[in-house]
């Protein structure tokens, strides 16, 4: 062979093989673009149900208008519809100081007002829901369905009447407590424990809320009182928004393996929570780590009201959290199926609930098609979906009501 032809021997080799990977992207990206098409057309297919969202408390910061799209904020109508969202559970978050100074049912109360006035505001765009069967009748007619559920048992204010009360008001769900211990059971964000898991009070409402038929809200609370709780519960319990301890290691606040599989075979589900330190390993661990130093130097320097406001809010201004990626929320329901299976599993997102601090490809309400394309590449199938969208906490949601029959038809 001549230099020449050498040449173009070479010349055409690398040609053919541009032209080979050329196809091949061409082929990957129209998969791509098929699979996110999908993804858009499954998120509208199915009813999304996320269990736990701060809308409510953020407005009542700020108010906005949330029919529609909202400068601020994860969620609005708008942005729900974008993103397929049917369904969510409005949280009637009680702070905990209103355990100690009064007011918590009040409080509560108003809050619910509040809900109930964005369905009136925009009856178009807005329906109030009380069970499954108000969901699916309302799946699909355009509106939202709202439901509710409190966060933080303070306001049961030590009377079970109560708890019957705010069943009537639509409440579904009850998380025992919220960052501090109180007067039901202890919260894994406190120092100490108080009641080593439920008080004896405690142990009355898990029995109140099973024949009620409101659901047990187990996020938050420490792991004894999530072990009382599953031992004495008669219906299945939820983790409404919490993700994985197996990606943050010692942090009470997600579930550890064994929780998970006794939550399981409870018939219960965990709604995985979106925020960034509770899915990523990396970003919990900053989290701890600026906790540690704050509480250090505060002790250090003897800092308190105003001027420990000033460098808490300094300090975390200064040292912003890293944000998670999407992957790391997949990684969080992939580890949940392969524990225990598809059928313990869904979404709990806490938008509105988490600050800013959330996952690339996740940051708002319309980014649910994002989550089921990360699933769909990742080998999920239609029905896997389904079940992780609505149909696990369905399941959860209709066995509450029943074993609520149940033990009522008993007396
Ligand atoms: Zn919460």
């Amino acid at each position: 062979m001549n230099k020449n032809k050498m040449i173009a021997r070479r010349i055409a080799i690398v040609i053919v093989a541009v032209l080979f990977a050329g196809c091949q992207q061409i082929t990957k990206t129209s998969a791509d673009a098929e699979l996110k098409k999908k993804a858009n057309e499954l998120a509208q297919k199915y009813i999304i149900v996320d269990t736990h969202q701060d809308v409510p408390y953020r407005l009542l910061k700020k108010m906005e208008d949330i029919s529609k799209r909202t400068a601020g904020g994860n969620f609005d109508y708008p942005r729900a519809k974008k993103g397929g969202l049917d369904a969510v559970f409005m949280a009637v978050y009680v702070p905990a100081e209103y355990e100690e100074k009064g007011g918590a049912y009040a409080f509560a109360d108003e809050t619910i007002d509040m809900i109930e006035g964005f369905a009136e505001d925009w009856p178009d765009k807005f329906v109030m829901a009380r069970s499954v069967s108000d969901v699916r009748k309302q799946f699909n007619d355009g509106r939202i369905s709202l439901a509710m559920g409190i966060e933080n048992g303070a306001p049961v204010e030590g009377n079970l009447a109560n708890l019957k009360y705010f069943y009537d008001r639509g409440i579904r769900y009850t998380t025992l407590a919220h960052s501090k211990n109180n007067h039901i059971c202890d919260s894994s964000y406190d120092e100490e424990p108080k009641w080593h898991g439920l008080s004896p009070f405690g142990m009355e409402v898990v029995s109140e809320m099973n024949r009620l038929g409101m659901i047990i809200d187990v996020s938050h609370v420490t792991d004894k009182t999530f072990y009382q709780v599953i031992q004495l519960s008669k219906a299945p319990v939820v983790a409404t928004h919490s993700s994985c301890r197996h990606f943050t290691p010692g942090w009470e606040r997600n579930m550890d393996d064994q929780m998970i599989k006794l939550l399981a075979k409870n018939g219960g589900v965990i709604q995985i929570n979106f925020g960034s330190i509770f899915v990523s390993k990396q970003v919990n661990e900053q989290y701890k780590n600026r906790k540690k130093h704050i509480t250090e130097y505060i002790e250090a320097n003897n800092l308190k009201g105003k001027e420990k406001e000033k460098y808490i809010k300094e300090y975390n201004q200064k040292n912003p959290l890293a944000d998670a990626d999407i992957s790391d929320v997949v990684a969080n329901i992939d580890h949940v199926v392969k524990l225990v299976g598809i059928e313990y599993v869904g979404l709990g997102s806490d938008f509105d609930g988490v600050g800013d601090n959330l996952p690339n490809g996740l940051k708002d309400v319309s980014c649910y098609p994002n989550l089921i394309y990360e699933l769909l590449k990742k080998g999920y199938t239609d029905e896997d979906i389904r079940k992780i969208c609505y149909g696990n906490f369905f399941r959860v949601w209709s066995d509450v009501e029943m074993a609520a029959l149940e033990l009522r038809s008993k007396k």
